[in-house]
Parts: C-alpha cells; structure tokens; sequence
C-alpha cells in the first residue's frame, strides 16, 4: 500500500447569508444580494491539513457555482499532496486546459471561478503545509519558482517571462525590512461600508464619521441610479468626512461611455478620487474614453474582470489607473501573480476588490505580497474594506487604524467555522430550513 499522502475529498457546499434583508451590499446593479460562497474542502488520506477555497457569488445561481467546482473534482481526486503544493500551477494548467470544460468560457465565467476556488484552495493547503500565511509564502519564493507558476500564454506581447522575473528579482531587495513594517504597520485599507445604495443619508453620515474616527483616509460610495440622489449623497458624505478624505465612487456597471462621462462630471464637485465600474468590464475602449473624458477622476475597474488578458488590454490601451483584481473572480493566485506583475510592469497601482463573503481575508494576502516582494510601495494602494460576514472565518482579518493587519496563522484565511457551513448551507442548513418551512407555512 502506498503511503504518498494523496488528496481523497473535494466537498462542494452552497453557502448563501440573508444580507439581502439589511440592504447590505446594495448598489445600482444588485439591489438585494444574498452574499454567497460557493466553498470548496480538499481533504487528505493522513486526515492532516485541509485546503479551504471559495468563489463569491450573490445568491441564486450559487448552486450553478458549486456544480462548476463539482465538474473539476476528477483533476483533483488522487493528486499526491506534496507534488500538488511544491506546484499549484501543475493542477491550475490542469484545469484550465480540460478541452471540453474550456468550451464553457475560455478561461472566464463560472468555470473559471469555479478553478480560482480549487486552485486558491490548494495554496490553502500549501500554506498551512509550509506554516506560513500566504502572503509570506509569496514573498519568501525564490523569484524563478514564481515565474514557473505563472501561466504567459496571451500575455508575452506585454509581459515576457524574463521581464516578471526581473521584476520579481528587483522586488526582493529590502524585502525582509518591509516585511518587519507590514507587521508592524499593516497595509492601507479603505471602507465602502458607509456608501451602499439603500442607506439613508443618516446612516450614510454616521457611518462616514466613523470610517474617520475608526482612521480610515478613504471612503466609497455607491452610485449610478438616480443622479439627482447621488448628488445629495455625495455632497453629504464630503461634508461628513471633510475635503482631505480620499471618496471613491462606484457605479457597478451601470452606465454607457457617454452617460459615465456626464454623470461622472456631474459629480467632480465632490472630488471623487475614482470612479469604479463605470460600464462594462468587457469594454477596453469604452474605459479608455471614460478616463479621457473624466480626467483628472481617475478610472478603476476589475472586480469583473475576467482574466489576465482582458487586464493586458486595459494596461495596453491606457484605459485604467487603478487596477482593482480580485481573488476568486481569476483562475485563484496562479492567475493574479499575472496580473500583478502585468500591473506593476505597467506601473498602475492595484486597490483590490473586495467585500462580499471572505473576498477581504483572501485578497489582503496579494498586497501584503505585492508589497513586500514585488512592488515594494503602498503608495496610492489601498485594499477595500466591508465589515461583513467576518465573524464566520477561524482566521479573519483585523482592521486597526485603517490598516489590514498581517495576518500570520498559516494558510489562506479561508477556512470558515463548521457551524457557519451547518447553519447557511442551501437550503438544507438549519437557518434556510427554517425559513423555507415559515415560507410554507405562510403559502398554506
Ligand atoms: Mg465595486
């Protein structure tokens, strides 16, 4: 009998909260999401360490979620452990390269959130294995072993392997000394915690003036659906946080190019610093003439960006300052070291994505890398902050003085407590069996 400790188990589980009754996470696109996550556990034959992952969805179709990562499973099944987390990239080739599965994006979509679960889940696994956060992994890796991980196929025309590998290179001077001040000081955090669409403009100032007492220098605010209420909204939340506070805007997609430009302009009396999603994430061309037309706001997009290659685009055209990835959206970390070598060849800064259900434990490691071993600045970075659904993580993030602190418990900061997974599991978990037994109750 072989003793290779293999991986025996990909548990799926559809994991949905009721934030759609607080209007939590509301915007002009999603005006009542139930914050998902479609999780995945690997587990193995010692019974040791398990790899945690997840994509963030926003309620119904999280069942179409976990289907997708249930799809992968026959790449994962029987994978020796110790060849799988001395090289992620092997499976995440793996995947990515399953002919018929590929028929389902290229490389975007569901299928490819369903890899970015997998995959962020095997350097879960990895991590804990290594006894390291994640963040350290990245940034103790030879620069070499990093290059190997990262998958260039579309990219080279903008990034070649030798360039990542020089920038790697560069990124490990002084990167001991950074590391020692990112435990000390942690890594800039904004809030969009006061900004969501369906608060009152009293809660809009309470929450501001906490952001600032709390020590956050950024804010976000939701706009996009009636311009006559962003006016008033934006106007309340400047004079809540005063001119020196950084406030972005975010539309969520909402807007054609020239109606961005407009309602952009409309609002640069407040001096939003970007505005976030202003149409479709597909559209290079469309971002690239919103930033001429909105200058000197700046153009942010990301969330929804489906791959490194749409990101190649929108660096090639000038079409973005801020670069804003997210870590279950992509192919799980294989694909964001793409994209951040491809923001940093580039110089753009990255302000990730983040919210929803586990989005801040997960992404707080890509900058804290970013920083220490690539990059080197937190100038003009920020990582966004939602005090949501944290309390359901073993390891959460912990925001003091507006900084994200290091985390340092090895792993991902993925693993979620099994109670949370009994309770809001769908629609079997004891919460949803509750309320769909009252809802049956209510028909009868
Ligand atoms: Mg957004």
């Amino acid at each position: 009998m072989s003793t290779t400790t293999r991986i025996t188990a990909v548990d799926t589980y559809d994991i949905r909260f009721p934030t759609s009754r607080e209007l939590d996470g509301s915007d002009a696109m999603n005006p009542d999401p139930d914050y998902s996550a479609a999780y995945v556990v690997l587990r193995t034959s010692d019974g040791g360490h398990e790899g945690h992952g997840f994509t963030f969805t926003i309620g119904r179709g999280n069942d179409v979620q976990v289907a997708a990562i249930d799809a992968l499973r026959p790449h994962v099944l029987g994978r020796p452990v110790a060849e799988l987390c001395a090289d992620p990239g092997s499976l995440y080739q793996d995947l990515i390269g399953d002919s018929q599965l590929r028929w389902l994006g290229p490389e975007k979509g569901v299928m490819h959130m369903a890899i970015g679960a997998v995959v962020n889940a095997v350097w879960d696994l990895a991590a804990k294995r290594e006894g390291k956060p994640l963040w350290q992994l990245l940034a103790d890796a030879e620069p070499e072993w990093l290059v190997s991980q990262i998958d260039f196929r579309y990219i080279t025309d903008a990034l070649t392997p030798d360039e990542a590998l020089e920038l790697l290179t560069k990124g490990k001077h002084g990167a001991s000394d950074r590391a020692a001040e990112l435990l000390r000081r942690g890594y800039p955090a904004y809030t969009t915690s006061p900004g969501w669409l369906g608060y009152s403009d009293e809660k809009l100032t309470r929450l501001a003036h906490e952001a600032v007492a709390d020590g956050f220098r950024h804010i976000k605010l939701k706009v996009g659906a009636d311009l006559a209420d962003d006016i008033r909204r934006c106007r309340t939340a400047r004079a809540a946080v005063g001119p020196d506070i950084r406030m972005a805007i975010d539309a969520n997609q909402r807007w054609n190019v020239a109606e961005a430009i407009e309602w952009t302009k409309a609002l640069t009396e407040f001096d939003p610093y970007w505005i976030e999603e202003p149409t479709s994430p597909d559209d290079i061309l469309g971002h690239a003439a919103i930033r001429q037309g909105v200058s000197p706001v700046k153009v942010a997009t990301g969330e929804h960006v489906q791959n490194r290659i749409v990101f190649k685009q929108l660096l090639q055209a000038g079409a973005i300052d801020i670069l804003q990835l997210d870590s279950a959206r992509v192919a799980g970390v294989n694909e964001n070291l793409a994209i951040l070598l491809l923001a940093a060849k580039f110089g753009v800064p990255v302000c990730p994505h983040a919210g929803g259900v586990g989005l801040c434990e997960l992404v707080q490691h890509l900058s804290m890398f970013d920083y220490v071993a690539l990059t080197g600045t937190t100038d003009d970075r920020v990582i966004e902050f939602v005090d949501h659904l944290h309390e359901h993580f073993l390891d959460p993030v912990v925001i003091s003085d507006g900084h994200y602190q290091a985390p340092t418990a090895p792993g991902f900061s993925a693993t979620m407590y099994q109670a949370t997974i009994d309770t809001y599991r769908y629609p079997d978990g004891s919460f949803w069996a509750a309320e769909l037994t009252d809802d049956r109750k209510a028909d009868a």
